[in-house]
């Protein structure tokens, strides 16, 4: 298989074919991440990009959908992204979808133009990693923009006609400032407003920068039953209108699924009924993975 290892998408792109034309996170600084750390990124060259979408062609010439990996194609200059889209169009004939990373610098550095023309070429949708809506935890984490940024790249994408997905990880202020955590990111993804929100797990890897502070004392995990406290915080602050909301990533102790705010009395009501019973309802650590 012509892919550079590893290779990651989003749950919801189990179906698609994925085209590699960039490797690794231009940002690639995430304390709590682990999944470009072995690579350096680059954007393919325009020979590679074009040997790449001709094997796929023949491996998967029905694909409906595409998504562009790896961690942030939207890094890659306009110009080029589009004709490379256009293309991907050509070639597939019955394509209906493409979608992409996209970090908050790459579309805060796009003009508005830009952004609607990449939409216009038929980039359909943009995942968007929140992580957090809180200053300070962005800032931990060297997430690398502000809480004010992170909500000027959301709503910008928005406005561009791209369809968001946005996740946010539970438990990434830790002991110190969950409760901060789960308040300011409730804040930021109503300001974003989303169509699509998944809620992670914290799940620390030996390899990231966030695994030595853990083993140094300086950063406090929650405890499962904290994690599901911090969630239904979440859930309590998020004012959306038909957000699909998922919090069934491998990664979760309870799998929930809903829409905002229409299911928010039916969500909260599970992590009652959870904080209740206790844990015998969690998926048991051993399940979790990444
Ligand atoms: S979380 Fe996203 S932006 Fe941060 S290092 Fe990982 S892939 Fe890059």
């Amino acid at each position: 298989m012509p892919y550079d290892m590893p290779l990651y998408r989003p749950p919801s792109e189990a179906e698609s074919l994925i085209l590699q034309i960039t490797q690794g996170c231009s940002h690639n600084k995430c304390t709590f991440c682990s999944m470009y750390k072995t690579k350096k990124f680059r954007i393919l060259s325009e020979q590679e990009i074009e040997k790449h979408i001709s094997w796929a062609k023949d491996y998967y010439p029905m694909a409906r959908r595409i998504f562009l990996a790896d961690g942030n194609a939207l890094a890659i200059d306009s110009k080029l992204l589009k004709a490379i889209v256009k293309k991907i169009y050509n070639d597939f004939p019955n394509l209906e979808r493409v979608t992409a990373y996209a970090g908050p610098r790459d579309i805060l550095e796009k003009s508005e133009t830009e952004l609607k023309e990449l939409r216009a070429s038929g980039i359909t949708m943009l995942y968007l990693g929140v992580e957090s809506g809180s200053e300070e935890v962005l800032k931990l984490i060297n997430k690398g923009v502000t809480a004010q940024e992170m909500i000027e790249a959301g709503q910008k994408a928005r406005k561009a006609g791209f369809a968001l997905s946005s996740t946010i990880i539970l438990g990434l202020g830790g002991r110190v400032l969950r409760h901060e955590h789960a308040q300011e990111t409730a804040r930021v993804i109503n300001e974003i407003g989303p169509e699509y929100l998944g809620a992670l797990t914290l799940m620390v890897e030996d390899i990231t920068p966030l695994a030595s502070q853990v083993r140094r004392g300086e950063f406090l995990l929650l405890e499962p039953m904290e994690i599901i406290d911090e969630l239904s915080g979440l859930i309590h602050n998020l004012d959306l209108r038909n957000c699909v909301f998922r919090s069934n990533h491998a990664s979760n102790y309870l799998a929930l699924k809903g829409t905002l705010n229409q299911d928010k009395e039916m969500l909260l009501s599970i992590l009652n009924d959870a904080k209740k019973v206790g844990d015998k309802v969690f998926r048991p650590e051993g399940w979790r993975g990444l």
